[in-house]
This record gives structure tokens, sequence and C-alpha cells, in this order.
């Protein structure tokens, strides 16, 4: 196979960006273009401020996209330093779609597949829309013989609708279409990046369908061991995406049923040690089996609603039932807290204020997308509290209304809702203070009574702080927040030495190509 000499990213999101940055940093001597319609996410990949938070992430894309002298790269949550030459800058982030994809050897799309919200399927299946717009650029642009990587998650046999869009546009020539699904997980991307637990390679079992393999096999073969690159037929990489997914979700679901029996059962069993008692069975793994209030996120339900509508397809509705229950399983965890909320404060809300801590989806990320908070916000809301107030030590305000503003509050609902820049803005007279994600900063604050949907969870993720005295969080419980070191600052980014420092524009506004 011929040597790779350039890649083009289509899609700079959540996957694609870290991951072309990942991919540029190991191979100095491939260009990696990444390319997104969106200018003011490609200004922000531009600057020092970029537009996903990731460990580590600012240092691996000023390496690769601004060059180093430097041999020696000590990377912020990875263990051994990382050995690179001298280089000269291969990453390029801009808005030139068709010259990056013109030139490259391989070009991945990344673009985002979210659940249909209209028409057929509306709810339930994945709206590859981008993904085909994306497909008819690169049909009209590609060079002979391009290799088209499908890396964002798609309904298993999306690589035969792109191969038919490329066929319909470019019948003389044949591309080679693979499947490379992206298993990183947010919050622990560049991690996860530098030290897969596999790559994912599915391909057309012919002779020019398994050469395509081995050229992105090659690319991932500059930092991946070997046993870790996985080849498969395409269709079943598709599938174990998706799998993937609803497996991991399941894991979560089966313990938040669990903690549901342990609170009822009454006799004091604790889902925690549960978890730990299952957890040390090697064929079960202690991973993904802490309960809380559920899951958020942009994948996981949207990967199960797609697995289900597949299956519905095929007319197994007994199997599509099957992981539907995962989020039925969810969405009654997240009830469950909102109630307790309630009922813990007499049955009704009006004229209290209840403040919520954490909005990300997750902690170590920026992400808002279908958050926990923002489900738990809505149910609070139909109460009519006087005032619910939001902080989260990472996300930017703008991305923070943005995800309120989806879920169809009334007028009156929204402008009960303020967004902090501090935590102790939001928490001030508060009746209720709701831990919706595991930010550290936010691990063991312990004030008054504590309500957990998780019974007695060690974990804070899920925590509801009552105060103590009174009926609302007093200077006292104030004082007992400052312990566990909260961060005051609203909004963080990380700073050239990866560590998180205050960042006063937001996320969506450093789009203006402020550098520095
Ligand atoms: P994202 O919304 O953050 O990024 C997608 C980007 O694609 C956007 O910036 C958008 O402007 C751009 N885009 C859309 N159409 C385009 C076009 N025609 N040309 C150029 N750019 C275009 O999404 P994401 O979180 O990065 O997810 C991308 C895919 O990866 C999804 O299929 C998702 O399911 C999958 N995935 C996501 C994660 C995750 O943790 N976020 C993990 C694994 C897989």
């Amino acid at each position: 196979t011929k040597a790779t000499r350039s890649i083009c990213f289509i899609g700079a999101g959540f996957v694609g960006g870290p991951t072309a940055a990942i991919i540029a940093l190991h191979n100095p001597d491939i260009t990696v273009n990444v390319v997104d319609l969106n200018e003011q996410r490609v200004a922000a990949w531009n600057s020092t401020y970029l537009p996903i938070h990731e460990t580590g992430l600012l240092k691996v894309v000023r390496t690769a996209r601004d060059g180093t002298l430097d041999t020696v790269v000590s990377l912020p949550g990875l263990a051994e330093p990382v050995e690179l030459k001298a280089r000269q800058p291969n990453l390029v982030f801009s808005t030139n779609v068709v010259p990056a994809i013109a030139e490259a050897d391989i070009i991945f799309i990344c673009v985002n597949t979210p659940t249909k919200t209209y028409g057929v399927g509306a709810g339930s299946m994945a709206d590859i829309s981008a993904i085909e717009s994306a497909t008819r650029t690169v049909a009209q642009n590609a060079k002979e013989g391009a290799i088209i990587v499908e890396k964002s998650t798609v309904p298993c046999g999306t690589a035969r609708v792109i191969q038919d869009i490329l066929c319909y546009y470019r019948p003389e020539t044949s591309f080679e279409v693979l499947s490379n699904p992206e298993f990183l997980a947010e919050g622990t991307a560049v991690e996860n990046l530098m030290h897969p637990d596999r790559i994912l390679i599915g391909s057309a079992q012919t002779l020019t369908g398994l050469e395509a393999a081995a050229a992105l096999k090659k690319v991932y073969g500059a930092w991946v061991p070997d046993e870790r690159i996985v080849t498969v037929n395409t269709f079943s990489s598709e599938l174990a995406k998706l799998v993937a997914n609803a497996v991991l979700a399941q894991r979560i679901s089966n313990m938040n049923a669990v903690s549901a029996i342990c609170e009822e059962f009454g006799l004091g069993a604790d889902v925690d040690d549960v978890s730990l008692a299952i957890g040390k069975d090697s064929r079960v793994g202690p991973k993904f089996l802490q309960a809380g209030v559920g899951f958020g996120g942009s994948c996981f339900e949207k990967d199960i609603l797609n697995l289900a509508y597949l299956a519905t397809e095929l007319h197994l509705d007994v199997v599509a039932d099957y992981w539907l229950g995962v989020l039925r399983m969810n969405e009654y965890q997240r009830q469950r807290y909102s109630r307790k909320i309630v009922r813990e404060l007499n049955g009704s809300l009006r004229g209290k204020k209840i403040a919520v801590l954490g909005f990300a989806f997750k902690d170590g990320t920026n992400d808002t997308r279908n958050s926990i908070a923002v489900h738990i916000i809505k149910d609070l809301a139909e109460e009519m509290p006087l005032d619910i107030t939001i902080f989260d030590p990472g996300c930017a305000s703008a991305d923070i209304l943005d995800e309120i503003q989806k879920i169809g509050l009334s007028q009156i609902q929204l402008e009960r809702i303020r967004i902090c820049t501090g935590w102790r803005d939001a928490v001030q007279d508060a009746s209720a203070v709701c831990v919706l994600t595991p930010w550290k900063q936010f691990r063991g604050c312990q004030v008054g009574r504590t309500t957990k949907v998780a019974a007695k969870s060690a974990k804070t993720f899920g925590l509801s702080v009552i105060p103590s005295a009174g009926e609302t969080i007093t200077e006292m419980d104030i004082l007992a927040l400052e312990d566990v070191a909260m961060q005051q600052t609203g909004i963080l980014s990380e700073d050239p030495l990866g560590r998180l420092r205050p960042l006063s524009p937001c996320s969506k506004e450093c789009g203006d190509g402020k550098l520095g």
C-alpha cells in the first residue's frame, strides 16, 4: 500500500478534534487537516481556548498544530512522558473543506449523528443527514483511491449508504469505505486515545477492502500495538459500536435498579456494597457499576435508540424492548430523584430556591448535551420553585442555556432559572442543593441532612444536600461547603500547562478568534 501523506477529518467536534490531534501527534510526516463548517468552532481550535475541555488536549494540539523543539513531552493525565522529535506543525484546523478533501489519502467522517427529531423514526432513528451531506462533498472532491473512514457512530448499514452516494457521483471510480468507530470517553479522551483498549477497523473482505484497512492500520500502528488493532467486516464494526455503548449503559441501569431495591428494602442492604461484591468477580469487573441519578450525554441514549430501531426494523420487537428497558430504567431513576427532592421539601417547591451544582453530563468535560441536570431541572421547574440556580465549574453559560432552551419550558419557568458564575451565589439561601455532576470540587460535600437516590452511595453524584438548621442554606452551611475547596470561578479552561484556569469568554464566544 502506498504511504499516507494527507488525512482529512470532516467535523471538528468532541471526536474529530481530539482524534485528529492524536493521529497528527504520532504521525509527524502526515498532514492532518481538520475541517468544519462551524467557523466559531474552527477559530476556537486555532486559539489557546479550545472549544472542548479535555485534560492534556491543549498540549497535544499545541505540539502538533504549532510544532515543537521539545524531545520529551509529558502530558497531564499520562503516567509516562511521550518522546517526540523536533517537528514541523502538521495539524491544521480550517473551514476549507473542499481543498482538504481533495488532497487527502484518507478522509474521516466525524460529523454528528443525533437522534432524528422529525418525521419517520422521530425520537428513535439516527439522523444521518450530516453524513450524507459530508459524503456528497467527499464524492465530488476526493481524489481517486482516497479511503473514506466512517468515524461517527452510525446505524448498521451506513457504510453501504456512503458507498451508494459515492457511486452515484463517481460511477467510474471505486472508493473503499471503512468503519472505524471511536470508543473514547469524554473527560478522559486524551488518555483513551493515547492508550486505546482497542482500535476497531471494519472493511469489505475483498483484496482492495483489506488493503484499505491495512493503510488505516498503519496510521494507528504509529503508536498502538498491533494486538490492539482489531479488523473485522464493515457491518460487525458498525454494530459493535452500538452494542458497546448499549452494554455500558446497561451496566449503569443494572445498578440503578438495584439501588431502588436497596432503598425500599429497609434492612440496610447497600447498593455500593453490592457493586463492590459483584465487581470483584473477574467476569464482571468493577467499572460502570456505580449507582447514581442515571446516565446522560449525547451517546448512550442515542445509540440504544439506534440499536432498538434496528431491531424493530427487523421485526425483532422483543429484542428492541429488551434494550429500551435500559432507557426506561434510566428515566425512572431520574424521576425518583426529582420526586425525592420534592418530598423532602414537604411536597412543594413553591417559594423555595433550589441550587444545582454540576451541569456537564459528566465530570472532566464541558459537554452539556442531554445532561442529567437538564432533566432534573425540567422536573423541578414543573413544581414552580422561586428560583433554580445552576453552577458548573467547567461549562460555558451559553452551552447551559442552549441545553435548557431545548426542553420546552414556559417563559415563566425559564425566568426562574439563573446560571451563576460561583457556587456560593448558587447555594446561598437555597432549600436544597442538588449535586448532579461528580466534579472533584463537589466530592465529599456533606451539609446537614443528605438524601441520596442511591442509598448510602459513597459518591456525591446524585446527592442532594438539605440544610441542617432552618429552612435554607445558612452561612454555616456555606462555610462547610468551603471546606471541600470548591472552585469559585465559573468557567475554566486549560492553560498551556494543562492546568485548569479561569476563562473569561465562554466557550462559544471564544470562537471570535482571540488568541491567548
Ligand atoms: P459534535 O457535534 O461535537 O461534532 C460534529 C461536528 O461536525 C460539528 O462541529 C459540526 O459543525 C460538524 N459538521 C457537521 N456536518 C458537517 C459537514 N457537512 N462538513 C463539515 N463539518 C460538519 O459531535 P461529536 O460528539 O464529535 O460526535 C461525532 C460522532 O462521533 C457522532 O456520531 C457520535 O455519536 C460519535 N461519538 C461521539 C463520542 C463522544 O464522546 N462525543 C464518542 C464516540 C463516538
